[in-house]
């Protein structure tokens, strides 16, 4: 399959890890935003939040357990952090296999992207 993430899981791009089971691999986004700044993906092909399915809602929640532990081994489980899902065009999702950012070590501010009319 023609997909960025799938071939970091197969090893045929590279990653850097920072945890990774059967499930759910957690490695470092390549263009970080924050001080912290990793991606939390499935093992299993996912396009985006809109194709989840039944059968995977014990691997969404691997990804949450994964996405707590590797806060943890990266030290920012007291200070806190962010998890995020950008789904499709105006989420502004650029790869189409399911992922969380998750990201801290600093304070990251209001959210934005939220028009005064909105807010
Ligand atoms: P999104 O815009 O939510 O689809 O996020 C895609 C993320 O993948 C971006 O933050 C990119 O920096 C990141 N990214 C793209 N290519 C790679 C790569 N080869 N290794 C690590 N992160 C990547
Ligand atoms: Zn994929």
């Amino acid at each position: 399959m023609d997909c960025l993430f799938c071939k970091i899981i197969e090893g045929d791009l590279p990653s850097t890890k920072v945890l990774e089971n059967d499930k759910v691999l957690v490695f470092q986004n390549i263009n970080p935003e924050a001080p912290v700044h990793v991606l939390v993906i499935p093992k299993k092909h996912i396009a985006s939040m809109n194709d989840i399915e039944d059968e995977d809602l014990l691997l969404i929640g691997e990804m949450h357990k994964a996405a707590k532990e590797a806060a943890a081994k990266l030290g920012i489980d007291e200070s806190g952090y962010r998890l995020i899902n950008n789904c499709g065009k105006d989420g502004m999702q650029t790869v189409f296999h399911l992922h969380y950012h998750l990201m801290g070590g600093k304070r990251l501010g209001a959210l934005t992207g939220i028009s005064p009319e909105h807010a």
